[in-house]
């Protein structure tokens, strides 16, 4: 099973500028824990990630809901392929302790995000990773 195969819900981006209020807002509305921050110059290209949990992080470090995301996003996007596996995106969630990862195609263009919840939402993907012949261990995050 691919991951493209479990790519469910439209990619939801926030262009860079934004504040942390909008994003919040943006990730009630669509039930996602994770935003990509589409690059201005090329809208294809994801320019970083705003999780649920950067939002915490700034709101517990005293920051507050008018801050950009910019400011505490993460620049370093991890990417998989729509055509990898679907066990290849676990590994990816479990080397980077994270529970997302962005979902490209085979130009590099912005294709969606799965969540850790999409992974183990469906026996037959939860099956896909089991059978994966890697040994590697999947252990998620919280
Ligand atoms: P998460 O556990 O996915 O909510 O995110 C935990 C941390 O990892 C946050 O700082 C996110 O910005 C970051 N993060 C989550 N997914 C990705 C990703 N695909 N690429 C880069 N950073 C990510």
């Amino acid at each position: 099973m691919n991951v493209g195969d479990i790519l469910q819900r439209p990619l939801i981006t926030i262009p860079a500028g934004r504040t942390l209020l909008e994003a919040a807002r943006l990730m009630v509305e669509n039930n996602m824990g994770l935003l990509v921050i589409s690059d201005p110059k090329d809208k294809t290209k994801p320019a970083g990630v705003i999780s649920e949990r950067d939002i915490i992080r700034a709101i517990g470090s005293g920051r507050k809901l008018d801050v950009s995301v910019d400011e505490v996003s993460t620049k370093q996007v991890i990417t998989v392929r729509a055509s990898s596996e679907v066990a290849e995106a676990a590994k990816a969630m479990n080397r980077h302790h994270i529970r997302h990862v962005v979902v490209v195609d085979e130009q590099g263009k912005l294709a969606g995000v799965v969540s850790m919840r999409d992974l183990v939402g469906e026996r037959a993907t939860l099956n896909a990773i089991l059978q994966s012949n890697e040994k590697e261990v999947f252990i998620g995050g919280d």
